[in-house]
This record gives structure tokens, sequence and C-alpha cells, in this order.
């Protein structure tokens, strides 16, 4: 299975998915906590691209939250 996935003009961190079988276009919680389009229940198969998909914007929401201020405050913990 081939995902296609699409940019918001909200963030360019986060990518929409589109769903192969219905066209919406689905926000990665959307697809975290199902694994199902919330649309036309399309079940997703996770692949690595898919699952690259999912990991990557929790990365970078705990890089954001957690790092960046510890490193503005500069209070780095050891
Ligand atoms: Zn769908």
């Amino acid at each position: 299975m081939k995902y296609n996935f699409k940019k918001t003009k909200y963030s360019s961190k986060i990518d929409l998915l589109v769903c192969p079988d219905c066209s919406e276009e689905l926000l990665q919680v959307d697809i975290v906590a199902y694994s199902r389009c919330p649309f036309c229940d399309y079940e997703f198969l996770v692949n690595h691209e898919l699952e690259d998909y999912l990991l990557q914007p929790a990365v970078n929401y705990f890089i954001d939250s957690h790092f960046s201020s510890k490193i503005h405050t500069g209070h780095i913990l050891n």
C-alpha cells in the first residue's frame, strides 16, 4: 500500500494523510487512536512509511516541548 501525504498550511511539521479509500484528509492523531479512517472505516496497514508518519509528529512535539524550553531557560537537566 502506498500512502499519499499532503502538507497543511497550519504547520510545516504536520502532514495530512490522504485516505486511500475515501480521499478524506486525516490527521496523524486520527490514525494513532484507531488505525482506521474515521470517515469510511478503512483499516490502515501500518508499514514502514506509515510508521514514520505516525511517530514523527510525536517526536517533534516532544523535542519542542521538552528540550527547547529547557534550552531557552538555561535549565538543561543532566
Ligand atoms: Zn476513508
